[in-house]
């Protein structure tokens, strides 16, 4: 029974998941630990060590059935040296070997990537892209994460930026983050879409009531989840005829409006994207849902 799972760690600004992978894919555990202090490099590995090791004993295994240790970040990540590039929510991590120094005190091979490369690489490995070669798994949120699978791999491209379609500039608009400007996300963004339902909704609405009232059929709401959906779909049609993906996968809180979003999405690349690809792409709502992030990062080890 040695070395029989994987586990994962999805880090997060407020809380980080832990979780535990079977040789079969399946997560057979999860927990979740603040991330307060986790700044200092040997709380973290402490803190994090000691959960997984909670949560290994809670399911009859020992910390030696751990064949390694995966690990989603919210930044850009060095995959080939281990190493996070930039991190906004905490701070001294940026340059620094993390994986090696955290796989020495924990004795395990240790493997980074970005959070959003992690749920693209569960989505196309487990979810809605399964069998899918080439997908395109884009996540929705306060920013506008994705991750690209070519051949079957993370693509991560010279610089680790590949597959940022959330920073496809759409309009000559406003200012962004990534230092460019009309981003994608400055339109489809959590703030952006909210902006858009208080204007059409009322000052009161939240983005999940939205997404309720669209469910019911509420004929504003639906504008707010069609009108997002068609920048979305501008955008990915761009992508959909430079990397020809079999499977764009749509995913986070904001993919709670369900098919109006997904349907808009779709309808847009159909009139955009080239003939010969746009009976070849599908669309897919995200199958694993909050876990996703968990299960790809634990997915890392053997990928
Ligand atoms: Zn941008």
């Amino acid at each position: 029974m040695s070395r029989s799972h994987y586990a994962g760690i999805d880090v997060g600004g407020t809380f980080t998941k832990i979780g535990l992978l079977n040789r079969q894919g399946r997560l057979v555990a999860k927990g979740q630990i603040p991330s307060d202090g986790f700044s200092d490099k040997k709380i973290f590995a402490n803190h994090v060590k000691d959960a997984l090791v909670r949560l290994c004993r809670a399911h009859g295994l020992r910390w030696g059935d751990i064949e390694g240790i995966g690990m989603g970040l919210p930044g850009p990540v060095d995959t080939d040296r281990g190493m996070v590039l930039s991190l906004t929510n905490i701070k001294k991590w940026e340059r620094f070997p993390l994986a090696a120094s955290l796989g020495a005190v924990w004795g395990k091979s240790v493997f980074l990537d970005n959070d959003a490369n992690c749920m693209a690489l569960a989505e196309a490995r487990l979810g809605a892209a399964r069998n899918a070669r080439t997908a395109l798994c884009v996540t929705l949120g306060t920013g506008v994460g994705a991750g690209l699978i070519i051949e079957g791999r993370i693509y991560h491209g010279p610089f680790f930026l590949g597959g940022e379609v959330g920073h496809i500039p759409i309009a000559r608009g406003p200012e962004c983050a990534c230092g460019g400007a009309g981003c994608l996300e400055r339109y489809v963004g959590n703030s952006a879409i909210l902006d858009r339902a208080q204007r059409l909704l009322g000052p009161k609405i939240t983005l999940e009531k939205a997404s309720a009232l669209a469910c019911r059929g509420d004929s504003k709401a639906k504008r707010l989840w069609r009108e997002t959906g068609e920048m979305i779909g501008w955008a990915l049609s761009g992508v959909v005829n430079t990397i020809t993906p079999e499977v764009i996968v749509i995913g986070g809180g904001v993919a709670k409006a369900g098919s109006v979003l997904i349907d808009a999405i779709s309808e847009t690349i159909q009139r955009h994207a080239m003939k010969q690809l746009k009976k070849k792409v599908c669309v897919k709502k995200a199958l694993l849902g909050n876990d996703a992030g968990l299960i790809g990062a634990a997915l890392l080890v053997k990928s």
